[in-house]
């Protein structure tokens, strides 16, 4: 069978559904394809954390005025779906118990609040600190921006008691919080569709060039289809299909687990927000398991010290007892494969790490409920910026490299590449994300120096 389609996007996710949506209702193109081998939204954008925050690290502030822009549409959404998909803005709330990194947590949110964050906010119990806001659980609109650093600990244990005593200092980020991704993505894909966008389950397989263009895109089935313009948004596998056309994207993918679990003891208050332990830690083993663990050299690495970054939120509605917890412990470079290898070992490991943040969690070590495992691919450039633009072959765009922040940029992302494909305005962060990038000695050498943090 031939076809001929304007635009042909080849993943579904969440970046090709945003794409989608932006090129049909903002741009009016009418004859796109969405190819996808799977269910529409089903992959790596249905095994997120589902969360947001326009605070990110890292020089030129480009990721914040990215994400800054994707959090408009999203509150716009949000606004004209009458909140369908569920958005809060409860925030990111970063704690150390070490007094010895206050310091650097105040310069960091300095520069972070600096570059296009919003305002940040020091509450350190004196009689000129400004009020602090508590979120309020349910609300997405009128809310803080910026952040609250509070190294008050009456403060902090007031509104946060479920954090360990020996807290110091906490930062809580107010452009945060979380939304359903599933909702959102479908709302977009609906919204694409009414506008003549079309869904077709299959694989591609095969792309054909002619005189440094595109010409036609294979299907697992043999169909094949002309089109002017093919996107990249292949998530785990754009590095693949890009090899279809001969480019080498510099991406790589780290397996990333999540854990739900049912607090059915309560601890973890419903309305908390996103709570990240920000301090190295060693695990709590009690002395026989200790042992244990001392004569296994396949384990020994769990009575070593462990990164920062262990973090859980409350999920689902008032009637749930459900949190979702994670830590990035030992993040390397693997080619994806599905199903995912889950390591049965995570979830304990996880809950162990959380008890130094909740240690009401103590209760349950050793008898834990059944959790569920999840979870998926993060594909990432080197620095930790995503892919968004033209490749050298005159027709073929990318979208991918969204790590772990794939939901929250996406509606921004989706945007940009709409308006490349279709030649309009671009914004001022463009060249940040686009792959010629890669060809400025200066980039390169930052690049080198820079600390691509800022990822939980
Ligand atoms: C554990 C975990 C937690 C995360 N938490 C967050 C979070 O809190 N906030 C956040 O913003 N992000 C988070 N992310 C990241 C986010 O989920 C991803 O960045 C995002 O889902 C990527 O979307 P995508 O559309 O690029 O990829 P995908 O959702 O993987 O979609 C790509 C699609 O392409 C299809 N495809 C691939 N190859 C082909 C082919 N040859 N032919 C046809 N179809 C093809 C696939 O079937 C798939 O449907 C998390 C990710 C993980 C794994």
């Amino acid at each position: 069978m031939d076809l001929t389609v304007d635009v042909l996007i080849c993943g579904a996710g969440i970046a090709g559904v945003s794409t989608a949506y932006h090129l049909a209702q903002k741009h009016g193109v009418r004859d796109i394809l969405l190819v996808d081998q799977n269910s529409p939204l089903s992959l790596t954008s249905d095994h997120s954390t589902e969360c947001y925050r326009n605070w990110w690290p890292g020089p030129g502030g480009s990721m914040v005025a990215l994400m800054n822009r994707s959090l408009d549409i999203i509150e716009r959404l949000a606004i004209e779906s009458n909140n369908v998909f569920n958005l809060n803005r409860r925030g990111y709330l970063y704690s150390t118990a070490d007094p010895s990194k206050v310091a650097d947590l105040i310069n960091e949110s300095h520069t972070i609040s600096q570059i296009g964050a919003g305002p940040l906010r020091i509450h350190k119990g004196g009689s000129i600190d400004h009020f602090y806001q508590p979120a309020q659980p349910h609300a997405y609109w009128d809310q803080p921006t910026g952040a609250d650093l509070i190294t008050e600990t009456d403060l902090i244990h007031k509104h946060f008691p479920y954090l360990t005593e020996d807290v110091v200092a906490v930062l809580h980020v107010r452009r945060a919080g979380w939304l359903s991704a599933q909702q959102l993505g479908m709302y977009l894909l609906e919204s694409a569709k009414s506008h003549g966008v079309k869904f077709l389950q299959n694989r591609v397989t095969d792309i054909d060039t002619k005189h440094g263009c595109i010409a036609s895109v294979r299907l697992e089935d043999g169909t094949r289809i002309r089109t002017k313009a093919f996107i990249n948004a292949a998530g785990p596998n754009i590095r693949e299909v890009a090899q279809m056309v001969g480019i080498d994207l510099p991406v790589y993918s780290e397996l990333h687990l999540k854990v739900a679990f049912k607090d059915h003891l309560n601890v973890l208050d419903r309305d908390a927000p996103m709570l990240i332990w920000n301090d190295a830690q060693y695990l709590p083993w009690n002395s026989d398991e200790r042992e244990l663990l001392i004569e296994d050299v396949d384990f020994q690495w769990m009575l070593g010290e462990m990164p920062p970054g262990v973090h859980t939120r409350p999920e689902g509605g008032a009637d749930s007892q459900i949190i979702l917890m994670l830590w990035e412990y030992c993040s390397e470079s693997v080619e994806p494969a599905f199903p995912i290898p889950i390591d049965s070992q995570y979830p304990e490991i996880v809950l162990r790490g959380l008890v130094k943040m909740l240690p009401g969690l103590q209760s349950y070590i050793g008898k834990a409920p059944k959790p569920v495992i999840d979870g998926g691919y993060y594909t990432k450039t080197r620095e930790n910026r995503p892919l968004i633009g033209k490749l050298p072959i005159e027709g073929v765009y990318v979208l991918g490299a969204l790590s772990g922040f794939g939901i929250m940029a996406s509606p921004a992302a989706g945007e940009l590449l709409a308006a490349q494909v279709t030649g309009s305005p671009l914004p001022p962060y463009a060249p940040s994300f686009s792959i010629d990038r890669y060809d400025d000695p200066q980039y390169q050498r930052l690049i080198e120096s820079w600390d691509a943090g800022g990822q939980l």
